[in-house]
């Protein structure tokens, strides 16, 4: 029976582990079905509305700052295990907040070309670089997640060690 719910595109095609060269344990190639389009938006869309990217159903927000540690539904933990996951969460904060700001920019600019105010555009540039980090910042961590599962989708393997250390453990991830 397949799992309608939990993102698990690869489980049952290629995902069993396979025995390489030397009795090396490796994972056979993934399927590319894992980077289609319509798995990136039902991810993208989850970590938006701050809903756990792989479930479907856990919510993810604790307080504004702060999302839970992990998934109340699936029991994904939010940093995957790695002490600076959430430096990519501030890296998309910085690009939604900039993005912002040149659309903001380049619209007044259009709208009110030749007179573009340009006292009134330096301080709605000024406050939205103030305000617009914080009010991205929980959207951003969520978007994140799900990018990062999009590139590294959660196997059953990774799921039953955030199950087993909810809290301040992490993974020691070694390139391959
Ligand atoms: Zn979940």
């Amino acid at each position: 029976m397949v799992d309608q719910t939990a993102d698990h595109v690869g489980a049952g095609r290629g995902e069993e582990p396979v025995v390489g060269v030397g009795g090396k344990l490796e994972r056979a190639p993934r399927n590319f079905e894992e980077l289609s389009v319509s798995r990136a938006i039902r991810l993208a869309t989850r970590g938006i509305v701050l809903r756990c990217p792989h479930c479907g159903a856990g919510r993810l927000r604790e307080s504004w700052m702060k999302l839970v540690p992990s998934c109340p539904s699936c029991g994904l933990r939010t940093d995957r295990g790695e002490e600076d996951f959430f430096l990519g969460g501030m890296m998309w904060n910085i690009v939604f907040a900039e993005g912002l700001l040149l659309l903001s920019a380049v619209l007044i600019g259009i709208l009110t070309w030749p007179d573009v105010p340009w006292t009134l555009l330096q301080w709605v540039g000024t406050a939205l670089m103030v305000i617009a980090p914080f009010v991205f910042y929980p959207f951003s961590l969520g978007f994140w997640l799900a990018c990062d599962i999009l590139i590294r989708p959660v196997t059953e393997e990774e799921l039953s060690w955030h199950r087993e250390n909810p809290s301040d453990t992490f993974r020691h991830i070694v390139d391959r």
